[in-house]
């Protein structure tokens, strides 16, 4: 297995690491200069780009006139595609962060117009409350994409018939960062990674209009070094919410060049999900994350 080659290559690097450690507490000609001390980065036994596979990252509930900018310019500078859920009402009162999100090329989804349990709604109040988000983004000049979620993860038969009419995609995730419970940045970070699967569907969940999202945007750059440490790549989500492949430049970002054009950043590399099995129904929420969900609401929370 390649893994378990990889661990015993740690192992030896760390092996020889405290040989040459020890051997320069020996006395006499022997004894190792600080320079002959090889440097064990963490880089030097990085996995291989995408070698563990993909991660999409998406923000709920903005965007933000603070949080969002900050968030944007994380993921920019360090060639990250990722996918904002905006809430409607959110997009009148911040439409300029709203455009900078899509006008870097990031994906812009619909959150509901006031983030309510939808399935507690009637069909045409559902429809409403899609509808009207579209037309912020309109007002606002925000490029979309088709996908949309649910608040809360909160998503029946019929709320899913009523966003099938709208002609939009639900997409849930399978990483939880529980971001709105609270946590230091390295500690959202660590919650985002013990649960990151190698070759498996990793949609995170985290929030840049929240309470907490100060902490859970501070999470992002940690999230992205030690992810590509571990062999993943990051991508955004198509309008049938598979995993998109990301473009050379996000994989290598050395590859990148200055600052690109508007929208030119994470440019579609052509391909759709070639060659892995991305499931095109997004994936159900967990029980737990329901009732959880059901018993805070880190929207509301924010004002
Ligand atoms: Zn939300």
């Amino acid at each position: 297995m390649k893994l378990a080659g990889r661990a015993r290559l740690r192992r030896a690097v760390a092996l020889l690491g405290g040989l040459v450690v020890s051997s320069s507490l020996l006395p006499g000609p022997a004894q190792a200069t600080p320079d002959a001390v090889p440097a064990v980065a963490p880089a030097a036994v990085a996995a291989a780009p995408c070698s563990a596979g993909y991660i999409a990252l998406t923000f709920d509930d903005g965007p933000s006139k603070t949080q969002t900018p900050r968030l944007v310019q994380i993921l920019k500078d360090r060639r990250v595609p990722a996918t904002f859920f905006m809430v409607g009402s959110r997009v009148d009162s911040a439409p300029a962060a709203g455009r900078l999100v899509a006008r870097e090329g990031f994906v812009v989804g619909n959150h509901t117009w006031s983030h309510p349990q939808l399935p507690s709604l009637s069909d045409g109040a559902v429809h409403k409350q899609l509808v009207d988000t579209g037309m912020a983004f309109r007002r606002a000049r925000i490029p979309h994409s088709r996908l949309m979620r649910p608040p809360y993860g909160a998503i029946d038969a019929r709320v899913r018939r009523d966003i099938a009419q709208v002609h939009l995609t639900p997409v849930l995730w399978t990483v939880d960062s529980r971001d709105w419970t609270g946590g230091t940045s390295g500690q959202i970070a660590d919650r985002i990674l013990r649960q990151l699967r190698p070759h498996q569907r990793n949609v995170v969940l985290q929030h840049d209009g929240i309470n907490n999202s100060p902490n859970s945007v501070g999470a992002v750059p940690i999230v992205i070094r030690k992810a590509r440490q571990r062999g993943f790549c990051f991508a955004d989500l198509d309008d049938d919410a598979r995993i998109h492949l990301p473009s050379a430049r996000s994989i290598i970002p050395s590859l990148g060049s200055g600052a690109p054009g508007p929208g030119a950043l994470f440019a579609p590399a052509g391909a759709q999900g070639a060659g892995r099995s991305a499931p095109s129904a997004p994936t159900a929420p967990s029980p737990r994350s329901k009732v959880r969900v059901a018993a805070f609401d880190p929207f509301f929370a924010l004002r």
